[in-house]
């Protein structure tokens, strides 16, 4: 079994994640927060493409209104838009006494 060890050295608050599932899950937030530990991530994006279908850009062109404008949006968004992310950096937080790390370089 492999385990992660969170410790702050300051004031001496440590969690260790293990995994609870088949898969070797180990549940980082649930553990983190119920630890006093707080985890933060930054996520950056990297691309945005869009290549709209045509049917999308001639519902959005004769839309009359904002709100059948945001219907269509909020219908065929996610079908026309490409959005990459990329994971920037993970900070915990120790709740006990206020000192942090940054992860970063995730690849
Ligand atoms: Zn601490």
């Amino acid at each position: 079994m492999m385990k992660v060890t969170v410790e702050c050295t300051k004031c001496g608050n440590k969690v260790e994640l293990t995994p609870v599932t088949n898969g070797q899950h180990a549940y980082l937030n649930r553990n983190l927060r119920e630890n006093d530990f707080r985890i933060h991530e930054v996520v950056m994006p990297v691309e945005i493409t869009s290549s709209p279908y045509m049917d999308f850009t001639d519902k959005l062109t004769q839309s009359r209104t904002n709100e059948e404008t945001n219907e269509i949006l909020d219908d065929d968004i996610r079908y026309n838009v490409d959005l990459e992310k990329k994971l920037e950096e993970v900070r915990i937080d120790c709740g006990n006494c206020g000192d942090y790390i940054v992860l970063t370089e995730f690849e």
